[in-house]
């Protein structure tokens, strides 16, 4: 017997299709958008503000911008308040110019300028440049919060630099650090990005975009200065050259998911430290991992996009008391999570 849910036709959600979506007031929404192995993640708060964490890719006919587009519309968002800008990769700054001639952005959110030399890098940090000059721009570091009214959102990691004290409740011992071995200083925008802890009444995320492997070690050794989470979004997309044990077991996320594309992201390694996660209930994923093979994705009704020919999305509803539901928008599969004990 298939283990499908029974989906009622009215019940299907796209992010495409917006017509039968009536925004939430009570509720944060995050909208994880698919963009084939980039990032684009949009927040729309109960008291009506929006933050959209990256925006995916340039080109491809205005793809990314388009779903980042239907997203919006879907959760009632005709403006941002925040775009928070993760580092200046393509998959994460490119679809900046896009989405902000398309939707007023107030305020860009950024680590500072790019580290990385050369044309294309430029060419990606001066379009960045150029499209906040329709608003405000503030950098950030480690420690500081973006003002969203009821939604705490503090950044833990931005240009390179850590937050060196524990947030609130968080800073006990990491006995996984034993185990963990560096790899070579990574010296690309990754290990750059700008990464957030948002928290919402009882419920806690995390997404740090493409932080790397030894600056993830620093905020979770010796002391784990992040804490427990209810969601993860896994960091740099699945890849191996982040996501060790030391962090992912530490913050014993309940749910996650994996922002990856069907050839980008998803690393067997990575993607087996997040399964064998203490405390994980379910492992959501934007795509099916083509490399990893059967035995290293979740279950389909799980994942978002089986192949390449679509694009949908994955969202999270949160309640303040700290639950939350999670729904799959090809197939209608949601689940309900309880708030954490
Ligand atoms: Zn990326
Ligand atoms: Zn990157």
């Amino acid at each position: 017997m298939r283990r499908w849910p029974i989906v009622l036709a009215a019940t299907l959600l796209s992010f495409a299709d917006a017509r039968t979506q009536t925004p939430s007031r009570t509720a944060l929404d995050v909208f994880f958008i698919d963009v084939e192995g980039g990032q684009a993640t949009l927040f729309a708060t109960p008291a009506g503000e929006s933050m959209l964490v990256d925006a995916g890719w340039a080109g491809f006919e205005g793809r990314d911008a388009g779903r980042i587009e239907a997203a919006a519309k879907q959760a009632g968002v005709s403006r941002l308040d925040y775009l928070l800008v993760t580092h200046y990769h393509a998959d994460h700054v490119g679809g900046v110019p896009e989405i902000a001639r398309r939707l007023p952005v107030r305020t860009f959110v950024d680590h500072g300028a790019t580290v990385e030399q050369g044309e294309r890098p430029a060419a990606l940090f001066n379009a960045y440049v150029d499209a906040t000059a329709s608003g405000k721009r503030l950098q950030v570091k480690p420690g500081d919060t973006l003002p969203l009214s009821g939604v705490d959102v503090r950044v833990v990691s931005s240009g390179g630099d850590l937050l060196n004290r524990p947030l609130p409740g968080a800073g006990a011992p990491n006995p996984l650090c034993r185990d963990f071995k560096p790899l070579e200083e990574d010296k690309t925008e990754n290990a750059r990005s700008v990464g957030v802890v948002l928290t919402y009444g009882n419920f806690r995320m995390i997404d740090i975009g493409d932080l790397t492997w030894n600056k993830e070690h620093d905020l979770v050794c010796p002391n784990n200065l992040l804490g427990n989470v209810d969601l993860y979004l896994t960091t740099h997309h699945g890849l191996d050259i982040s996501g060790s044990p030391a962090v992912v077991h530490a913050l014993r996320p309940r749910v996650a998911i994996m922002n990856n594309g069907a050839k980008k992201g998803g690393t067997r390694s990575a993607w087996q430290t997040v399964r064998d996660s203490p405390g994980l209930l379910d492992f959501w994923q934007l795509h099916f991992a083509v490399d990893a093979g059967a035995d290293h994705n979740t279950a389909e009704p799980l994942i978002a996009n089986l192949d390449e020919t679509t694009g949908y999305g994955i969202k999270v509803s949160v309640q303040r008391d700290g639950s939350f539901t999670v729904t799959n928008a090809r197939n209608g599969h949601a689940k309900t999570y309880r708030p954490r004990s």
